[in-house]
């Protein structure tokens, strides 16, 4: 039995404590390695740690510190087989889609800020004859990042990364229900020569190790990836210390449908925004409103595409659809199945669990789902469910669409499929969302702004928005000689 290790300090160290979680493998349903289980003398270690390390890292120049990430990507990429292994056992997602998504991304993501910190500069303003004003953009300190368990390594990076790269040291805690990959990162960091305490990863349960990290004064601000309940805990306890906090929440996306789409990309895409990662990504639409005049052919074509998808062991190279994270989450996810039928649902495919024979018969499978007709404002259609469970709801005109699209309390991710682009852009600028997907689905570039309005979050990841939260402003204003 594999035993995790916290980094601290520059080396993989052992809980204080000496007490750990087991860590299950969801395609299996069994133990196989054992985490941490961090308490607030971990975390005060690795934020001492992170305090000591920062003057030495933000003194680096901006292209020593752009080797660094260079280097850890680089050597993520040489290994990307093991980290993709790793986030399949760890997480339950077919091996494939980890090589494919998970695992380069986490790659980019070093290699993105890495570059991008070279090309950033602040600004400057002139007053005629008078005066100048610049801009310094300053690093923080030492900052949190915690990450939730449907992308593990691709989100934890998405934070550290720029943190790193703004000059900051960092004390992070991924999901105690995915730790692995992390763990692997630590490997890298140590054979990256990272100075010691610039990056801490600090293993544990949110409310323990989670809960020291948001609590601790020498933490300076907290980017936090997870569900809108833990997000408004956060934002309880770090808001009256005057801290930054980033918070990408909860979804509950709609994905819009007009008859006049390109109908053979659409249906592909939205078996895909609908599944992918079986359902557990926070942009997937789980929330499809189609145009009525074409609503019986789509329900026929999708339900058709989406028993075609093979479930089974992540292992397999076919397999599209792995197990979901946990058993606890299995049976939410279960549960939210049951509610739709007591609120009217038909179940037109899945709806519950598959038993897999061999090493899998224990594993956490749930079959892809979709419902139909169910009031767009009961709580299946409202709390976000973040499994392989879709709602297909038909809609008569395009104010039908918005005031359904905009009921929840969520505003995340959206996609809009029409060849009408006049009301796409219209629909565009009304739909409540961060992020407006229009003919695609997970079309991603690193530079533009990530995150979500309502209860979907707080702030923006991505490009010059993260570079920005993990800096502080500070204008210095010079008059001219006279
Ligand atoms: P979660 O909120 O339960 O946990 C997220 C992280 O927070 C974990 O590392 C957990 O240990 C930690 N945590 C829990 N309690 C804490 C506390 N009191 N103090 C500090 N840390 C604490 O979320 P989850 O179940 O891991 O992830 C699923 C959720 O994440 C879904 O709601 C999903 O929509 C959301 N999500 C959002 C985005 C986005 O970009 N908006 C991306 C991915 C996932």
């Amino acid at each position: 039995m594999e035993f995790i290790q916290n980094y601290i300090n520059g080396e993989l160290v052992p809980p204080t404590g000496g007490c750990y979680i087991d860590n299950y493998e969801p395609a299996t349903g069994k133990v196989y390695s054992q985490i941490p289980d961090s308490d607030e003398e971990d975390v005060n270690q690795a934020v001492d740690a992170a305090n000591k390390a920062y003057e030495g890292w933000k003194n680096l120049t901006i292209e020593q510190r752009h080797d660094y990430l260079i280097r850890i990507s680089e050597l993520i990429s040489q290994r990307s087989d093991e980290f993709a292994l790793a986030e399949s056992k760890d997480n339950g997602k077919p091996y494939k889609l980890a090589q494919r998504v998970d695992i380069p991304r986490a790659v980019s993501n070093f290699k993105f800020y890495a570059t991008a910190i070279m090309n950033w500069s602040s600004e400057a303003n002139h007053i005629a004859e008078k005066a100048i004003n610049y801009t310094l953009r300053q690093p923080l300190g030492a900052v949190g990042c915690i990450s939730p368990w449907n992308l593990p390594l691709y989100l934890f990076s998405w934070k550290i990364a720029p943190a790193l790269a703004t000059g900051n040291t960092v004390v992070a805690k991924p999901s105690e229900i995915t730790p692995y990959t992390a763990f692997l990162l630590s490997k890298i960091c140590i054979e990256a020569g990272l100075p010691p305490g610039v990056l801490n990863i600090v293993h544990g349960l949110g409310t323990k190790a989670g809960e020291a990290i948001i609590q601790h004064k020498g933490i300076k601000a907290i980017s936090f990836t997870g569900g809108t309940k833990t997000g408004a805990h956060i934002a309880s306890v770090v808001a009256p210390k005057f801290k930054k906090m980033s918070l990408e929440l909860g979804g509950k996306n709609p994905n819009i449908i007009f008859a006049d789409c390109n109908y053979e990309l659409m249906l592909k895409t939205t078996v895909n925004s609908s599944f992918s990662n079986q359902g557990q990504i926070c942009l997937c639409g789980s929330r499809i409103f189609v145009e009525a005049s074409i609503y019986q052919k789509f329900k026929k074509d999708f339900v058709e595409a989406v028993e075609k998808l093979k479930l089974g062991d992540p292992n397999d190279s076919d397999s599209k659809i792995g197990a979901v994270v946990s058993k606890p989450h299995m049976e939410k996810i279960l549960s939210y199945i049951e509610l739709a039928k007591q609120e009217g649902g038909v179940i037109l495919t899945g709806g519950g669990q598959v038993s897999l024979p061999g090493r899998c018969a224990e594993g956490y499978f749930i079959s892809p789902t979709v419902i139909e007709g169910l009031d767009y404002q009961c709580r299946t259609n409202q709390e976000e469910i973040f499994g392989p469970v879709v709602t297909i709801t038909p809609f008569y005109t395009e104010e039908e669409a918005l005031t359904m699209a905009n009921s929840t309390e969520y505003g995340l991710a959206s996609s809009i499929w029409t060849e009408n682009i006049t009301r796409a852009t219209r629909m565009a600028e009304k739909i409540e969302a961060g992020i407006v997907w229009i003919n695609c689905w997970l079309l991603r570039d690193l530079r533009t702004p990530f995150g979500g309005v309502k209860n979907s979050g707080l702030g923006r990841e991505g490009g010059t928005e993260a570079l920005e939260f993990f800096t502080e402003p500070k204008n210095v204003c010079i008059q001219y000689g006279h």
